[in-house]
């Protein structure tokens, strides 16, 4: 991390996990653990039914509420979707977009990525862009590539000056629940090949600005290690957020 030019975020990504009953105790915990952070922002992505409790015990401290999906219209006959507006009403801060399990298992294609990027910065949310390559990818040399066309068709129409509210999240995809961990070379060169293409499109200065994270089983004995590079700007947390303790140990090693 570099928090000389930009954010360190440290953000929970909780899946369908925590019923409304369930999430109390959790909230209560992580306010408990992580609101006195002061050199990273702390973000909770919660299911769509616990944002209102979410927001709610949260209201009065420093973490903020963060959605895991939203649809790429503004409204309409999309029976069982949730608008970015709606998001927004209710105290979200920020989204996360184009997850690797939503293109899996959900058909997400760079295109709709690109759509909800678009859809989330009209409504002032900040979008997490998700992007990383499958093992077969990284297997057949071209990584660099595949993560280099996700962060391309996301940003295909970003103006410069909403970029800097665009968090981008490198998950390999090998790498989310499954309790493999990215080498820290391995993270920190796609995070660098992150930087370099929001370089070339918008500039040296937004390039430097931009907060990119690290996500696929980080937990509280790799972050420090990990946090520690200098292009590697927070991580995206799914299994250790469950936690309040793992999630603190992590939120810790961002605020040194
Ligand atoms: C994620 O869901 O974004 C994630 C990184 O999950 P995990 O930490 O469990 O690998």
């Amino acid at each position: 991390m570099n928090r000389r030019y930009r954010k360190t975020i440290i953000a929970g990504n909780w899946k369908m996990n925590q019923t409304p009953a369930e999430a109390r105790a959790l909230l209560d915990g992580v306010k408990g653990l992580c609101a006195k952070a002061k050199w990273c922002e702390v973000v909770v992505c919660v299911p769509y039914i616990d944002i209102p409790l979410a927001v709610r015990v949260l209201k009065d401290c420093r973490i903020s509420v963060g959605a895991q999906n939203m649809h790429q219209e503004a409204s309409g006959a999309y029976t069982g979707e949730i608008s970015a507006n709606m998001l927004k009403d209710a105290g979200v801060k920020y989204v996360i977009i184009g997850h690797s399990e939503r293109r899996q298992y959900f058909g997400e294609t760079d295109a709709l990525v690109s759509q909800k990027v678009t859809r989330a910065l009209e409504a002032e949310l900040r979008p997490i862009v998700c992007v990383g390559e499958t093992l077969q990818q990284r297997d057949m040399g071209i990584t660099l590539e595949i993560v280099g066309a996700q962060v391309k068709a996301a940003l295909s129409a970003v103006s410069a000056d909403k970029l800097r509210r665009v968090v981008f999240a490198y998950e390999p995809v090998w790498a989310i629940g499954t309790g493999r961990t990215a080498t820290t070379e391995q993270a920190a060169e796609v995070c660098n090949h992150i930087r370099t293409i929001v370089r070339k499109k918008y500039g040296a200065r937004a390039a430097r600005g931009v907060t990119i994270q690290y996500g696929g089983s980080m937990n509280d004995s790799n972050a420090k290690e990990l946090l520690a590079e200098l292009d590697i700007d927070g991580g995206l947390i799914g299994g250790a957020s469950l936690k309040a303790e793992s999630f603190a140990t992590i939120v810790n090693a961002a605020n040194q």
